[in-house]
């Protein structure tokens, strides 16, 4: 005799958690820079079968919202469509969510973590299997290039270039054009000949002479040159994406499987970021995927700042969709944020991610952790 899995699981608790993450270094990007600490959202769902979900939401003000606000939108808006109801049911609870309040990405994002979170224990199974199963095992890991003190950033990078990473992200426009030549070739010099430099202005160029800047970059061979103006300079960026042979990547331009239908029509860019904060969930995230895949755009896993829900969370949608063939930026929970939420913390194995085999997102959480960032909670 078995028993059905779902329809005998209600949703009896959601704690909301404002979180401060404290940060191991500073950051900085085309625009958005970050010194100290950086808010997030944890979020906790348990069920009247002893099942318990979680999720994380990563905000960041200048990109997809503020923590406030999502924290206020998951507590005030989300909660009464949620206790109650059967947990399982992952996609009519987002649509849902998705009609009660508009944008909020990194909000849905969280929750869907939870649900599926839920839905992956309930079943015994990691996500990934939930979503058709592994295509990688293992996903390479891009590191972000993004401290303004450039000689501990170098410091930083051969560490890692010896540990096993290959893939950098330098993050440019921040300072001068000159500034960035000269950090691009001192990385090409005393980085490994076999490194995979990839170049991300954040939307941190003009449009007026953005293409001759980054035309001068080609030189230093990245293998693609990510989000060089604004997000709604899309003509500017289609333009780039057919002047230079150099990839270029749109992050900022894309956030959902509409724009990513845009993305094709206007070819927009040869590859682009997915990442789940953008999208509202991994669901979404592998919606765009499949577009992008259909029209020969490449994928590539981005992030925001992420602690190790969230980039569990990624991990899943990664190793389960085959067009994300560029790597994955999945480092910010081991390398950036200064408190590890996971009982066991993600796995780097020779600059690659180890995906998590156990049910749902395969993690556990430490909740005194939790706690310790908290600065808020609502439950
Ligand atoms: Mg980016």
């Amino acid at each position: 005799m078995s028993s059905t899995p779902t329809g005998d699981i209600r949703i009896a608790g959601l704690s909301v958690h404002l979180v401060r993450w404290p940060l191991k270094m500073k950051r900085r990007h085309g625009v958005g820079d970050i010194e100290r600490t950086m808010p997030g959202v944890v979020v906790k769902i348990t069920t009247d079968a002893g099942v318990t979900g979680w999720g994380e939401a990563s905000p960041w003000a200048v990109f997809t919202g503020t923590a406030e606000s999502c924290a206020a939108v998951i507590d005030v808006y989300f909660r009464p469509l949620l206790i109650g109801a059967d947990p399982t049911d992952v996609t009519a609870l987002m649509n849902a969510l998705e009609h009660a309040v508009v944008a909020h990405t990194e909000a849905k994002a969280a929750i869907e973590m939870a649900l599926l979170d839920i839905l992956g224990k309930r079943l015994g199974a990691p996500i990934a299997q939930l979503l058709g199963g592994f295509v990688r095992r293992e996903v390479p890991m891009s590191v972000s290039v993004a401290n303004p003190d450039f000689d501990e950033d170098m410091d930083f990078v051969k560490r890692l270039a010896g540990e096993g990473v290959r893939l950098f992200k330098v993050k440019t426009g921040f300072l001068s054009h000159r500034e960035d030549v000269r950090r691009m070739d001192r990385l090409r010099a005393e980085l490994p000949a076999d490194t995979d430099l990839r170049i991300d202005y954040n939307q941190g160029l003009e449009a007026w002479d953005a293409l001759a800047k980054v035309r001068e970059m080609e030189r230093f061979r990245p293998s693609f040159i990510e989000q060089p103006v604004p997000r709604d300079q899309r003509a500017a960026l289609a333009a780039i994406t057919a002047a230079i042979d150099t990839p270029i990547l749109a992050d900022e331009s894309v956030f959902s499987p509409a724009e990513a239908v845009e993305m094709v029509r206007t070819r927009l860019c040869d590859c682009v970021s997915i990442k789940i904060m953008k999208s509202g969930g991994i669901r979404r995230a592998r919606e765009i995927a499949a577009i992008a895949e259909a029209a020969g755009i490449a994928g590539y896993g981005g992030t925001m700042f992420e602690a190790g829900l969230a980039i569990a969370a990624g991990l899943q949608f990664v190793a389960s969709t085959p067009n994300v063939s560029l790597g994955a930026e999945f480092y910010t929970s081991t390398y950036v944020i200064g408190v590890e939420i996971l009982a066991t913390p993600i796995v780097i194995r020779n600059g690659r991610n180890v995906v998590p085999t156990g049910p749902g997102l395969g993690v556990e959480v430490d909740e005194r952790a939790v706690r310790s960032v908290s600065v808020d909670v609502r439950s």
